[in-house]
């Protein structure tokens, strides 16, 4: 009878332990402690067993329910627990693995040349000073001398507005707008976004950014404008950056000048960049026109001054080695993120 027990007890036991659900488990209980299970049978056939040997059967057979019982118990508990495991692995948090990477912000490639320059110009004196985008005809051209008639209104193809003020085609408004409030010496730099009615391209763009500076006081001579510039050069494209001057023209400064600079890609030798001449044109200057000393109330037999204006997009496409304007509107991350 014992054996009979101890097997019928290792049966039950390997049956419980390979149910893997609930279900599972609840037909080993049916079967191994049910009215038709075998632990019931040896029970019915406890009325055969001799009358002395009785209790001792009973009390086995009782313990065998018991431990079955309990069994089954413990493994459903172990299932239970094995439930929650899974679902916490699922919303578990490794630490180790590496955070989602945030974008950092950076400062475009246009603004740092122009911080660059302003920076310059901030060392020797000169002061920032901004104007309106919108401008009118007056500004634009008539106080900067250049008249209903003169050519540079068909060399500058303007946008118009319907109000009869137009977009700025260079900063120089501010020149007059700056004179305008001040008495002399004023020395100041307007940095600005201009707009041409132009064919977008490579090369050109309907709007781009210019920073026009000035410096008005008595006895303003030539020579200390080839002075600001050549140290403009030396700061902005290193040490050792020659400039040449050109004579050009401009309506509002006479004389008027090209700046050339040394390039600093071939240091002379001539390369791409600079078409093998050595030189890149950078700025155009002069010594303002009295005319326009005049539109600001400024008496030119009293004073004088000297002026000049680059191109923010040109100054920053040589120093990158970038052969696209268009790239720094276009706001690509790729373009911007090499900054
Ligand atoms: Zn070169």
């Amino acid at each position: 009878m014992q054996a009979k027990i101890s097997a019928l007890k290792q049966n039950a036991f390997n049956d419980i332990a390979s149910a893997q659900d609930s279900n599972a488990l609840e037909d080993c209980r049916i079967k191994w402690l049910g009215k038709k299970s075998e632990t019931s049978q040896l029970l019915k056939g406890l009325k055969d067993v001799a009358p002395d040997q009785r209790p001792a059967v009973g009390a086995l057979i009782n313990d065998l329910k018991n431990e079955i019982e309990s069994t089954i118990n413990a493994r459903r508990t172990e299932m239970e627990f094995e439930v929650i495991s899974r679902q916490l692995e699922g919303e578990a948090i490794d630490v180790t693995l590496p955070g989602k990477r945030q974008g950092l912000g950076r400062v475009h490639p246009l603004t740092q040349t122009l911080d660059a320059v302003i920076n310059i110009f901030h060392s020797l004196g000169f002061s920032v000073a901004e104007g309106p985008e919108i401008e009118s005809e007056y500004y634009n051209f008539d106080a900067l001398n250049i008249p209903t008639y003169h050519p540079a209104r068909d060399m500058q193809d303007t946008f118009f507005l319907e109000n009869g003020k137009l977009l700025r085609t260079h900063t120089s408004p501010v020149q007059i707008r700056v004179m305008e409030n001040r008495t002399p010496p004023v020395r100041v730099i307007a940095p600005g976004r201009v707009y041409r009615n132009e064919a977008i391209n490579a090369r050109s763009y309907c709007l781009f950014h210019q920073v026009e500076g000035f410096y008005v006081d008595q006895k303003v001579t030539f020579a200390e404008l080839k002075g600001v510039l050549g140290f403009f050069a030396q700061e902005l494209f290193g040490k050792g950056t020659k400039i040449k001057l050109r004579p050009s023209y401009f309506p509002f400064t006479e004389p008027s000048l090209e700046c050339d600079i040394s390039c600093f890609l071939c240091h002379g030798s001539g390369c791409r960049v600079c078409k093998y001449s050595g030189w890149l044109e950078i700025l155009g200057a002069g010594m303002i026109h009295p005319e326009v000393l005049k539109s600001a109330h400024y008496d030119p037999e009293k004073y004088q001054g000297y002026a000049f204006g680059m191109g923010i997009e040109r100054i920053t496409m040589l120093l990158y080695g970038i052969n696209d304007i268009r790239l720094f509107f276009e706001n690509d991350i790729r373009f911007l993120s090499q900054f």
